[in-house]
């Protein structure tokens, strides 16, 4: 049930598709350059921290195309005969959507090179002197391939995308309007002030926002409301511990960990990781690049340090630095 409200969720076309203005209007020109020429587009390659529509992204283009699109994820292909497998089955035009692609095993990331380029693989069959290469032909197809760093992907992997998207914070604005869409989508009435104050304290990310968004539906309809208030949503969002700042537990724990513990940095990520009891990963990928953009630590060469702005969220003096 929550899979299928998260289907309905995803805008299905670049019109619907709120935000990203850069991303769509580029791919908006590269889509119909593609089937004006009736080719495969080009390989794309979407990158950002994680929520912020890369998958949602690759649906709306297959979309556009009016191709059929295969998803699956670096982990998920153990061998490179199961990249083959979905390779083959691609018809001409299709996508296949590779999710965290930074994770694909090297053997089977080298099979993409090839199929990249120029729409073949060569596999090796038999074994001892009976072992030997055949030449598979595939359909011409566009990958998409999304990641939460481009810097993790190697380089010849990373050159073979024709088109590299970087998927960007969502504004207050824009986020609202998706809160808006979500709670039509869900049938829940949802106040202009309500809407406005869960943008505000959303990441800038739309999966935190469609997440919190039904949490607080909970509240309401438990209070009896028709449509979600603002007094609801903000008692909604202290119990959730989300701050006017739009910082959960693990952001003020981070923060005061560097104050507290390391004089406000410099603080190596893999310190912190150990401190807070999380993989490095996810501090790296989810947390640092939002307190980064909000300007609650900087990054230096030495190591994360707190700002001034931290100290003043957490409520604690700048004396102690
Ligand atoms: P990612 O692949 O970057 O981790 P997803 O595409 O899975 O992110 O998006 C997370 C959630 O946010 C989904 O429920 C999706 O419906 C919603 N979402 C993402 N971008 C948008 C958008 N631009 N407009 C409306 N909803 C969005």
């Amino acid at each position: 049930m929550e899979q299928a409200t998260e289907l309905s969720l995803r805008p299905s076309n670049l019109s619907q598709y709120i935000g990203q203005e850069k991303v769509k209007s580029e791919m908006a020109i590269y889509i119909k350059a593609a089937k004006q020429r009736d080719e495969s587009l080009d390989h794309v390659l979407l990158y950002g921290p994680p929520g912020l529509g890369k998958t949602t992204m690759a649906f709306v283009i297959a979309n556009e195309l009016g191709v059929t699109l295969k998803s699956t994820s670096g982990p998920a292909i153990d061998k490179a005969g199961d990249l083959v497998a979905l390779l083959s089955e691609l018809k001409p035009g299709d996508v296949l959507f590779i999710d965290e692609i930074h994770r694909l095993a090297k053997t089977v990331e080298e099979i993409l090179y090839s199929a990249m380029e120029d729409f073949y693989v060569d596999i090796m069959v038999g074994e001892g002197s009976a072992a030997h290469a055949v030449h598979v032909p595939l359909s011409p197809f566009t990958l998409i391939g999304a990641t939460t760093r481009a810097g993790q992907l190697s380089a010849p992997l990373r050159d073979r995308f024709g088109i590299v998207e970087h998927m960007q914070y969502y504004s207050e604005d824009e986020l609202q309007q998706i809160i808006e869409r979500s709670s039509r989508v869900l049938e829940t009435g949802i106040n202009i002030e309500a809407a406005h104050e869960l943008a505000r304290r959303s990441r800038g990310t739309p999966r935190v926002a469609n997440r919190l968004l039904k949490r607080i539906r909970d509240f309401a309809e438990v209070n009896g409301e028709t449509s979600i208030s603002l007094l609801t949503t903000k008692h909604a969002l202290a119990k959730l511990e989300v701050d006017d700042e739009g910082l959960d537990q693990i952001d003020r724990k981070i923060l005061k960990i560097m104050i507290n513990c390391y004089h406000g940095g410099p603080v190596g990520i893999k310190t912190l990781a150990a401190n807070i009891g999380e993989d490095v990963e996810t501090i790296s990928e989810v947390y640092e690049p939002y307190l980064l953009q909000k300007g609650f630590i900087s990054r230096t060469p030495r190591g994360r340090v707190a700002n001034a702005k931290a100290y003043v969220q957490l409520g604690i003096s700048l004396d102690t630095r």
